[in-house]
């Protein structure tokens, strides 16, 4: 049983749930009328993202881009395309979907990239942030929830691909990982 990896949980699929409701209001109000273009960061943002989508009521597209920056438990500061958009972003404006921030390197850099590509604006939204340990300047537009310094899993995050697939957000037992 997957569960028993699992210290705690921190948000209830009900939490999170009604977190999401409350973050599409606001994101219906500000792209009413508008074709944004979805950038939904892979992996760990693929069921965040398809929670989300489907709570937006305009016309959007949706593309994938693959960043990676993290080892196991400890970031290493580097971050890497390794699968890019197929969507043209000139001009368009872009809501980058994460399932979290924690340093903010990852999405400093793709925020950065994609406005040097020319999109006309970049806003990020996602699941959950941990503030504290930020080492880069990076805000998140919506934020479902902070989060304290402990490795959470579930809600699309893993850990060493495993437990993507539990329906709420726990932290995962140091044993595992230790
Ligand atoms: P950043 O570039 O902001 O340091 O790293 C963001 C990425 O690190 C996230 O997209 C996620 O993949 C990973 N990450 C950061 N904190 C956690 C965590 O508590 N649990 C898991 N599973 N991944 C995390
Ligand atoms: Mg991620
Ligand atoms: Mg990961």
């Amino acid at each position: 049983m997957m569960n028993n990896d699992i210290e705690s949980v921190l948000y209830s699929q009900k939490q999170v749930e009604q977190r999401m409701d409350e973050m599409a209001k606001d994101i219906n109000k500000k792209y009413a009328g508008e074709l944004p273009l979805v950038v939904s960061v892979m992996n760990g943002a693929m069921i965040f993202t398809s929670d989300m989508l489907r709570r937006l009521d305009f016309k959007l597209n949706l593309d994938i881009i693959k960043a990676s920056s993290y080892e196991g438990a400890h970031s290493t500061g580097q971050v890497k395309v390794v699968q890019d958009l197929r969507t043209d972003v000139k001009g368009r404006r872009v809501i980058l979907m994460e399932d979290i921030i924690d340093t903010g390197r990852t999405l400093k850099y793709l925020k950065e990239l994609l406005l040097k590509r020319g999109a006309k604006s970049v806003e990020i939204c996602a699941m959950l942030d941990k503030p504290e340990t930020r080492k880069v300047d990076l805000k998140g537009d919506y934020i479902g929830f902070d989060v304290p310094d402990e490795f959470l899993v579930g809600y699309g995050l893993d850990y060493d691909g495993l437990y993507r697939n539990l329906p709420y957000i726990g932290v995962l037992k140091k044993r595992i990982y230790a």
